[in-house]
């Protein structure tokens, strides 16, 4: 019999997952149903409960969902806990767990995918948000010279600081901290990339050799990407990678079958002009 997962968002009809789990299906012969299911924002309990009571396995959960991905689960792993935040479900009769991917993902992706190597390196994060939440963890398990958080709202990126103080020394602020400082890796976990806004990112803050991440996919250069290249960062990546990774992780968690990522990738990155 066919195995049903779905991914829950509001709105989700631009979702990717859809095409990413069934590529992924197809390249390892397993028997599944994947569907996007767009979810009222006042049922998203109800809309889980009623996919597990109809035979469904697992779910993918996007925005604004995440958190409420979190609270439904009887087990969630130590990253969905950290991150206060879940993007996967997987459901074994009474249980449901919780795992959150995105921040995985992005690790898988920065070091196979684009040769990057976060050990011993200086990496900076822009944004204090969900997507900075769940990569945290993952980024401080590669063992990095040290890892920065800064947004708009200093006081979130301090939050997190208190937050993971267990698990890595976190430099928290503004933006306006950021002056006379350089880093190897800069992420940005911002939503800018969606609306094209600029930050206001000082000079210098591209070390030799950076790296500049965009976890937005599919927009070609936002502007922090065009603000990197112009500062000097020697190579710009998108967030199509991220996606396809952490969509990996989970297919990998609910099947025991690990998917080649790298078609898949290569099928839907938009280049980067
Ligand atoms: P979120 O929780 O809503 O956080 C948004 C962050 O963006 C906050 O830190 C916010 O700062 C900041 N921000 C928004 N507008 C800004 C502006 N004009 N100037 C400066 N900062 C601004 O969102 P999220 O879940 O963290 O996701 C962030 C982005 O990552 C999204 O665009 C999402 O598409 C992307 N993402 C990609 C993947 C992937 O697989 N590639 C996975 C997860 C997320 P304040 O706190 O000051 O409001």
């Amino acid at each position: 019999m066919t195995d049903r997962y779905a991914v829950l968002g509001h709105p989700i009809g631009h979702s990717k997952s859809p095409l990413i789990h069934s590529l992924f299906a197809q390249a390892t012969g397993q028997d599944i149903g994947y569907t996007a299911i767009e979810t009222p924002l006042d049922g998203f309990a109800d809309t889980v409960l009623g996919f597990r009571a109809g035979g469904g396995r697992g779910l993918n959960v996007s925005l604004p969902f995440k958190l409420q991905a979190f609270e439904i689960a009887t087990e969630p792993s130590e990253r969905a806990h950290l991150a206060g935040a879940a993007n996967c479900l997987k459901f074994e009769g009474d249980r449901i767990q919780a795992d959150n991917f995105d921040g995985v993902g992005l690790v898988n992706d920065l070091q196979r995918n684009l040769g990057c190597p976060l050990a011993g390196k200086r990496v900076l994060l822009l944004g204090a948000g969900g997507a900075t939440r769940g990569a945290l963890l993952p980024i401080a398990g590669q063992s990095p010279a040290l890892i920065a958080v800064a947004n708009r709202t200093a006081d979130k990126a301090h939050a997190l600081g208190r937050d993971f103080a267990a698990h890595a020394q976190l430099q928290s602020g503004g933006y306006q901290d950021l002056a006379g400082k350089s880093f190897d890796v800069v992420i940005n976990a911002t939503s800018t990339g969606l609306t094209q806004e600029a930050l206001p990112l000082p000079a210098g803050l591209f070390a030799p050799g950076a790296i500049a991440y965009e976890m937005v996919y599919g927009k070609g250069l936002t502007p922090f990407l065009k603000q990197a290249q112009a500062a000097g960062a020697s190579r710009v990546a998108d967030g199509v990678g991220m996606l396809v990774e952490q969509a990996a992780e989970a297919f990998a968690w609910w099947r025991g079958v690990r998917p080649e990522t790298q078609p898949v990738i290569q099928r839907l990155t938009v280049p980067l002009t």
